[in-house]
């Protein structure tokens, strides 16, 4: 262990509607923050702070992922969430999972007990189940937003995919993103946010995880292409991640992400109208915003 300062990002989306009440969120963000950074000071791993931050995140309902999701065409939830090691690369995935409660813990199963990075569909559930993971009962009394996306324009309604980085005492990142993915998408349709390189990435250098209009975020490869342009091209943390988003914005894409090095440097950069966001920085200062 170094005992190097601990840092730590959370982003709840970047579909806020403007002029909004996210006081709740705010709130939210703030207390999973603190309880992170006590994890973390206390000597608690990078990977399982992300994990423990996104569960918390899912079960709140109060975000597009987890129990806050949205309903595909065909009235089922298909969830996505992905999860990886900084210092391994190891990777963890699922996509269009049904019936069970924690996708992110879903994604730590396949990458801690399977040789694959990601299952989907069928795969994935039946995978859950003989993890033996939470399963949903009654979605209709589970999902918080049941019915909230039917006969809306996906422009009216807030998204809100949910991402975790953090940075340990023994200078490991890890990264993890989990999402409902968009209104009004159809049955089968997989985001950005389960894919190592376009939603989530965590190397020895930089973790990411994004959110928005996931299909500009997989052509763009915006992750990899953040954490390449530092790796390859020697570009600060905030030019390459200004450059990556700048990709989406040429494809028509709006969206946000939040990126934290191995030496505690955070961003958190949007073109959206807001980005549900909070950061511990190393010297123990923490924000909690929206807009
Ligand atoms: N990126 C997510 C997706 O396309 C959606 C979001 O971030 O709100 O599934």
């Amino acid at each position: 262990m170094t005992d190097q300062p601990v840092a730590m990002v959370i982003h709840g989306g970047a579909g806020p509607l403007r002029g909004g009440d996210y006081t709740r969120e705010v709130a939210h963000m703030r207390a999973l923050i603190e309880a992170g950074r006590d994890r973390l000071v206390a000597g608690g791993a990078a990977l399982d702070v992300v994990v423990e931050t996104i569960a918390a995140l899912e079960a709140s309902g109060l975000y597009v992922a987890g129990r806050g999701a949205s309903p595909s065409s065909d009235g089922r939830y298909e969830l996505d969430a992905s999860l990886m090691d900084g210092p391994s690369r190891r990777a963890g995935a699922v996509a269009a999972l049904v019936g069970y409660a924690s996708p992110i813990t879903a994604a730590r199963a396949v990458m801690e007990h399977t040789h694959h990075v990601m299952l989907a569909g069928r795969g994935a559930a039946d995978f859950a189940h003989r993890q033996g993971l939470k399963t949903i009962e009654d979605p209709s009394a589970w999902f918080t937003h049941a019915g909230r996306g039917a006969g809306r324009a996906p422009s009216e309604l807030a998204t809100g995919t949910v991402g975790c980085l953090a940075l340990d005492r023994s200078g490991a990142l890890a990264a993890g993103t989990s999402t409902g993915g968009v209104f009004g998408k159809l049955a089968g349709r997989v985001g950005d946010s389960p894919i190592p390189g376009a939603g989530v990435w965590a190397d020895d250098t930089v973790a990411v995880s994004c959110t928005g209009a996931g299909e500009m975020f997989i052509r763009a490869a915006v992750a990899a292409q953040l954490a390449h342009r530092m790796r390859f091209g020697g570009e600060a943390l905030g030019a390459a991640a200004d450059a990556a988003l700048a990709e989406v914005a040429v494809l028509g894409g709006e969206g946000g992400l939040i990126a934290l090095t191995t030496t505690g440097e955070i961003v958190m950069p949007f073109n959206s109208a807001g980005m549900k966001r909070a950061a511990l920085y190393p010297d123990g200062r923490m924000v909690s915003m929206v807009f």
